[in-house]
């Protein structure tokens, strides 16, 4: 069962505060992935490094302290999603990092339209809504950075038997 992938969503702050939540989910389940960890928490200076730990080297210093600020504006939903090449699938579902880039039908398509060119000369961050790992790599590292063991959860659900 090697495609059988676990990995992080984050609804991040914005998501959060307009009461996207449940519709944001909601999205996720219906394509079959399986919750197997989920909670609220509001990030520090601490986790915000430890989770972006090398936006600062790929972006430079003013990208990250604006996304810090960000995280850190309200709280996020943090999700482990189970599944098929989760992982793929789930960056499939958000789309690409720009808002004004990601074709309608995904997240941050769906939900936003910031452009990167307003961002950079705004200096704001890019509310895009949701977080999700990259590769499996960092799948790995950020599910037992966000879930302890005793968070993450086995238990048998509908999809395994009509969805993979
Ligand atoms: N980010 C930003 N401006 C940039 C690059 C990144 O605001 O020029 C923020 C944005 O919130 C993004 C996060 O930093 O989602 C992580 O960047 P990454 O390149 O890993 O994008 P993602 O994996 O979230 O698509
Ligand atoms: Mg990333």
């Amino acid at each position: 069962m090697a495609a059988i992938e676990r990995t992080l969503v984050l609804l991040k702050p914005d998501a959060v505060a307009r009461g996207l939540t449940g519709r944001l989910v909601q999205r996720f389940e219906d394509v079959g992935l399986k919750i197997v960890g989920i909670k609220m928490k509001q990030m520090d200076a601490d986790l915000t490094r430890r989770h972006y730990f090398d936006l600062e080297e790929r972006f430079g210093k003013g990208v990250y302290d604006a996304t810090a600020t960000y995280m850190q504006q309200g709280p996020v939903v943090a999700l482990l999603l189970e599944g098929v090449e989760a992982v793929a699938n789930v960056r499939r579902m958000i789309g690409p990092t720009f808002p004004g880039q990601a074709a309608p039908g995904t997240i941050r398509g769906d939900f936003a339209h910031m452009s990167k060119a307003y961002a950079e000369a705004t200096g704001k961050a890019i509310a895009n809504l949701v977080h999700a790992s990259g590769s499996v790599d960092e799948a790995k590292y950020e599910s037992e950075l966000w879930f302890g063991a005793d968070e993450q959860f086995d238990y048998p659900g509908l999809a395994e038997r009509y969805v993979f």
